[in-house]
């Protein structure tokens, strides 16, 4: 039922420097951001700064967020509707994708289509997809990547709660006794959410923080214990927790006999588990697990913060559950400071929870297999053609794409060939499908290449709409530019197709706020109290209250007209008989274990810096300052095992790969032994060999689907190099013009051009000749001539000195591509300082001097600082050493000497982290001069 109340459809900004309140659109934090947009409506004139009034995050905004201005260029837009490659008008576009929905309805009936949504769209956005498909198509073929991010969280708490409510917020993270990271790098995936922890924890040092990750990650710096557990060892730990209330006077009895269905069958499941054999099976110390029971047993307030360590997991929903049940064990829940608190990766993973774009919920937090939902929804959508049953989960839903009995996918705003398990099942499947139509905001992506229909979407700071964050708490996302060329909303978009599918009258919205209305309504409709999921309080929002909407947290209703802080403060449930209900947790193993052929455990991850699958932060030469590429982390004694050195490159391979993954190596007592770990943002839009979603199987969770992203068996090998090289180059090289000039390649954004790391090698699949044992010149000439020809140019400068081939490019005196060669297998001696070059990209001219520098390698003082740790201010690797050696020994004393870690804040661990290592580093050179005295006084 669309209101149909005349709307602007966002905040156009009309004159000079208008201040705009909106949303970042990366992790679930949520940060609330405030642009001043200038007149032209420029992103390189606007500027960007953390909202003070937004309750996420007061100000703050961590490194992505803060340069998020710099993503929004109109380079490498989609900015066109396209089929077959072929550019077509919006009215051919919309109508090709209805004509083919409804052929592939008829002919095949409506499961033979399906949408893969995204955790990118807004929540309006995502309400009219899943009204279109599970109310008029007939389908609940609708799911979203957020499958692969919270799903089993949701699950977790369904189970638990009867419903998908997150029972805490971010204030509990600072109130709490007893705070519990588990499987979160939060100093470097929800970054603000963590420098509130830190804040917390300076101002109430009896605050106490455990953190539990089988990596010693940034977020352990916080820790006053940390448990490296064996990847996969969640339940057991959490099984022993609960063990362990019971049997040393933790059960709160009155909360479980009030509050509670208890089951003898859960404490019975968790009996085996003492901590001896917990210690045993997690692989970690005994003693500090019972100082981590101890404290979680005597605390008053505990909060178990958890990510995507626990939900990407064949047992995540156990995981959580294993997790709820010591809460629920010790009555820590429903008041300050207290509870079970998932996480979400995405800006809007709670919106599509709210709407139903998970393939197994209906709406507004109702069922789809629920007949008394189900026919709710019927009569509020008047849906001519609910769907009864549960659709197809992420994983399963391309399964039906491979096996043809999908033949039409309309993937939004997202990367499933990056992201999705499995890598070569889900491009033959996109291959052989009949329609697959992609709406995206870019041009170019893994997933793009498959698109028979391509449609371009708004994106962020285009959009106008709403997001939810991970403590309920909705915010308005609103445009600060026009969309780009001929770019439309998503809810537009989807809108044009259903009105030509014969739905007009249902998908007739005006603008952002008629959806948003209605979805409230929807939320509203017969509920009484009976579901979590309530905005009552603000179906009647007019325009200029829709518009100006400030952050709030559902339940909005007659109760709460304010929104809800805390839920459960009333302790009652949405089961059946209103209490919470403990699980059973069998423990399981993960499906992918390791064999003499598969020796190693590989996890995955984040990175500080970039986001997803980079096409948006992989814009900003900055964001890749930090980690300028995928490494593989091993420790260093596995790596003595396999005979390789950092940097090296190696072959890394599962039982599922069809093409092996190749990266260089990083070598890091943060990780366990047997375990490895790598980011995973890098794709093929990024590199040749990073592909990493090839080494995971289709392993999904039973309950909640989703996949087993963190535990794949793989074997690595050293790859034979036959010689490595860089190039750095004033325009972008395509993919397929370096696959054919390099074997291996990785590309890295400067502010002025690129920089690629190549290498050719021994199993070449260029056919390249070069010869470790052959003339340098007469190895490589081949190889540069081959690039060589990739570039106009008008000057080339060469030299051949101690093994290495160094050559510059210039046009009329101006640097267009250095290329670096070795016929060495090792990269000792060739890294080409990407700043300086990025430096010498931008001058208009060369000097000599330059020049000299360049065939050299000689990069200039400035540029020889080490690794941007602070971004914001520009602050390296060797100047915060030399400062800490000058006895700058704290965070704060460095912020005052050289402002890093001042602003965004996201450095400051790793700032902590230099503080300690250098004073482990001069307590061993005292205790070696030590030694050194004692013998020489001998
Ligand atoms: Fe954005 Fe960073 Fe805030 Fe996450 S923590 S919402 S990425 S500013």
């Amino acid at each position: 039922m669309p209101n149909n109340a005349t709307s602007t459809q966002r905040i156009e900004p009309q004159s000079a420097s208008v201040a705009i309140e909106s949303t970042c659109p990366y992790c679930g934090v949520g940060c609330g951001i405030e642009v001043t947009v200038s007149k032209p409506q420029e992103a390189s004139t606007s500027t960007l700064t953390g909202l003070s009034t937004h309750p996420a995050n007061h100000g703050r905004l961590c490194v992505k967020g803060t340069h998020l201005l710099e993503t929004c260029v109109p380079e490498g837009r989609l900015t066109v509707p396209s089929i077959n490659g072929e550019t077509v008008s919006w009215d051919t576009a919309s109508t090709a994708v209805a004509q083919k929905l409804t052929q592939c309805i008829e002919q095949h009936g409506p499961d033979s289509v399906a949408f893969y949504v995204s955790g990118q769209l807004l929540t309006e956005d995502y309400y009219v997809a899943n009204k279109l498909m599970k109310g008029f198509i007939g389908s609940a073929n609708i799911d979203t990547n957020s499958r692969l991010c919270m799903s089993s969280a949701v699950s977790g708490y369904k189970r638990a709660f009867g419903a998908d409510a997150v029972p805490c917020n971010y204030e509990d993270l600072e109130q709490t006794e007893l705070l519990v990271l588990i499987g979160s790098n939060a100093a470097w995936t929800h970054p603000v959410l963590f420098q509130r922890m830190e804040r917390a924890k300076q101002l109430n040092p009896a605050m106490k923080v455990v953190v539990i990750d089988p990596r010693q990650t940034a977020s352990a710096s916080l820790a006053d214990i940390t448990l490296a557990i064996k990847s996969g060892s969640d339940t057991v730990l959490f099984n022993g927790l609960l063990k362990y209330l019971k049997d040393f006077g933790g059960l709160d009895s009155d909360f479980i006999e009030q509050n509670t269905n208890f089951s003898e069958a859960a404490l019975a499941a968790a009996s085996p588990f003492d901590s001896n054999t917990v210690s045993q099976l997690c692989d970690i110390d005994h003693q500090d697990l019972l100082a981590f029971y101890a404290l979680f047993a005597n605390a008053n307030s505990a909060v178990s913060f958890y990510s995507m360590g626990i939900n990407q997991s064949a047992s995540g929903v156990d995981n959580a559950n294993a997790i709820i049940n010591c809460h629920l064990a010790s009555g820590k829940i429903g008041k300050p400071g207290s509870g079970p608190f998932s996480i979400t990766g995405q800006p809007n993973a709670m919106g599509g929870r709210e709407v139903g774009g998970l393939a197994n919920m209906l709406a507004a937090h109702m069922d789809i297999e629920n007949p008394a939902h189900n026919a709710l929804v019927e009569r509020f959508w008047s849906a001519p053609n609910i769907a009864k049953k549960n659709g197809l989960k992420a994983v399963d839903m391309f399964e039906k794409v491979h096996t043809g009995d999908i033949k039409f996918i309309w993937i939004m705003a997202t990367n499933p060939v990056v992201s999705m398990p499995n890598r070569q099942k889900i491009e033959a499947a996109l291959s052989a499908c009949e329609t697959v139509v992609v709406s995206d905001t870019i041009s170019k992506n893994d997933t793009l290449k498959f698109a028979t229909i391509a449609l371009p979407a708004t994106g962020w700071s285009e959009k106008d709409g709403t997001v939810t964050n991970s403590e309920r708490r909705i915010s308005r996302q609103r445009a600060l530019f026009p969309p780009t060329e001929q770019a439309k909303h998503d809810w537009q978009i989807i809108c044009d197709v259903a009105a030509k599918m014969g739905f007009s009258e249902a998908f007739s919205y005006t603008c952002a706020r008629d959806i948003f209305c209605e979805h409230a309504e929807l939320s509203a409709y017969e509920n009484r109290g009976s579901r979590d999921f309530d905005l009552s309080g603000l179906t009647q929002l007019t325009v200029q209250q829709y518009d100006s909407l400030k952050p709030i947290q559902w339940p909005v209703n007659a109760a709460n007209p304010n929104g809800t802080a805390r839920m459960f403060g009333n302790n009652r449930y949405f089961t059946d008989n209103g209490k919470a209900t403990f699980i059973a947790i069998t423990p399981t193993l993960p499906e992918q274990q390791t064999s003499p052929q598969f020796p190693y455990v590989l996890n995955t991850g984040r990175m500080r810096d970039q986001w997803h699958t980079m096409t948006r932060t992989g814009n900003t030469a900055r964001l890749h300052q930090h980690t300028e590429q995928a490494e593989l982390t091993i420790h260093p004694q596995d790596a003595i095992k396999c005979g390789v050195r950092n940097g090296e490159l190696v072959t890394v391979v599962s039982e599922y790969t069809q093409q092996p993954i190749i990266m260089p190596i990083l070598e890091s007592n943060a990780q366990r032994k047997g375990e490895l770990f790598a980011p995973i943002h890098w794709s093929k839009t990024w590199s040749s060999h990073v592909h990493l979603a090839s080494l995971f199987s289709d392993a999904n969770d039973p309950i909640s689907g989703q996949p087993e992203l963190k535990h794949a068996a793989v074997s690595l090998q050293k790859t034979a190099v036959l010689a490595h090289g860089t190039i750095t180059s004033d325009i972008e090289l395509s993919p397929d013009s370096l696959n054919k000039i390099c074997d291996y390649w990785v590309k890295i954004k400067l502010e002025n051009g690129y920089q690629y790391r190549v290498a050719l090698l021994q199993t070449s699949r260029n056919g390249n000749v070069a010869s470790p044992q052959a003339d340098l010149a007469l190895s490589l000439e081949p190889w540069f001539s081959r690039i060589s020809s990739c570039l106009p140019i008008s000057k080339i400068y060469t030299v051949v000195s101690d093994g290495h081939l160094m050559a510059l490019k210039t046009d009329k005196d101006k640097f267009t591509m250095t290329i670096s060669l070795t016929s060495k297998s090792e990269r000792d001696g060739i890294e080409i300082d990407a700043n300086w070059q990025n430096m010498l990209l931008g001058k208009a001219q060369l000097s000599s001097l330059d020049i000299h520098h360049i065939l050299r390698n000689q990069a200039d003082d400035e540029f020889t600082q080490g690794k941007l740790i602070c971004s914001c201010f520009s602050v390296r690797e060797k100047t915060i050493i030399n400062a800490i050696s000058k006895g700058y020994n704290s965070v704060n004393d460095l912020g005052k000497k050289l402002k890093c870690g001042t602003n965004c804040g996201s450095c400051k661990s790793e700032l902590a982290g230099l503080i300690t290592q250098q004073h482990a580093l001069n307590k061993v050179t005292t205790n070696e001069l030590i030694q050194v005295t004692v013998i020489g006084a001998t």
